[in-house]
C-alpha cells in the first residue's frame, strides 16, 4: 500500500458536481481536503476554480493514477481549446510514496506543485509536512469554502 495525493480542479459548469463525481470513483480514497475557491492564473479571462486535494491508500502506481485521472477528464467532457483556459475537470498526480517518475508524459512528484497555492494549501491540510520548506508564492487568493 502506498500513500498518494492527487489534485483536482474545475472551473466550468457545475464545478462542485464534477469534483464530487470524480471523488466517488476512487475506491482507494482515504481523505479529502476542504473545498477551496481560487482565482484563475495565467491571465486568460475565466471563472474562478474549485480545488481539492485527495489522499489515497493505494495499490496503484503513478501511471495507473494518471490514467484514471485522464479517463475522468475525458468523461467530464473536458475541452482544451486554450492553454490555461477553462476546464470542467483537471486531475494532477501530485506525489506517490516511493515513486519518482521522469517520463515525457508523466513527472512525479508534480514539478509545479510548489508554485501553486491552490495545490499546497489543501495538501497541507492532509499532510502538513509538505509545507515545511514551502514558501507561499501568493499567486492569487485561495479561499476555503467548507469541509468536504
Ligand atoms: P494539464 O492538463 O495542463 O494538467 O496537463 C496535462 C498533461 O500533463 C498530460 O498530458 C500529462 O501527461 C502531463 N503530466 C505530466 N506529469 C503529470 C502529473 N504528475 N499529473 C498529471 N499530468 C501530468
Amino acid at each position: 500500500m502506498a500513500r498518494a495525493f492527487l489534485g483536482l480542479g474545475s472551473n466550468l459548469g457545475d464545478k462542485e458536481t464534477y469534483l464530487r463525481e470524480a471523488v466517488a470513483t476512487f475506491t482507494d480514497l482515504d481523505a479529502v481536503s476542504g473545498l477551496y475557491e481560487t482565482d484563475p492564473i495565467g491571465g486568460v479571462e475565466q471563472d474562478s476554480y474549485l480545488n481539492i486535494v485527495i489522499e489515497l491508500s493505494t495499490e496503484r502506481n503513478s501511471r495507473e493514477l494518471l490514467e484514471h485521472g485522464q479517463t475522468l477528464e475525458r468523461k467530464a467532457n473536458r475541452e482544451r481549446k486554450i492553454r490555461w483556459g477553462p476546464r470542467t475537470l483537471d486531475v494532477d498526480v501530485l506525489w506517490v510514496e516511493n515513486e519518482e517518475i521522469n517520463d515525457p508524459d508523466l513527472t512525479v512528484p508534480h514539478p509545479r506543485m510548489k508554485e501553486r497555492a491552490f495545490v499546497m494549501v489543501p495538501l497541507g491540510e492532509l499532510a502538513p509536512e509538505f509545507l515545511k520548506d514551502w514558501e507561499d508564492p501568493n499567486d492569487g487568493e485561495v479561499r476555503r469554502i467548507k469541509d468536504w
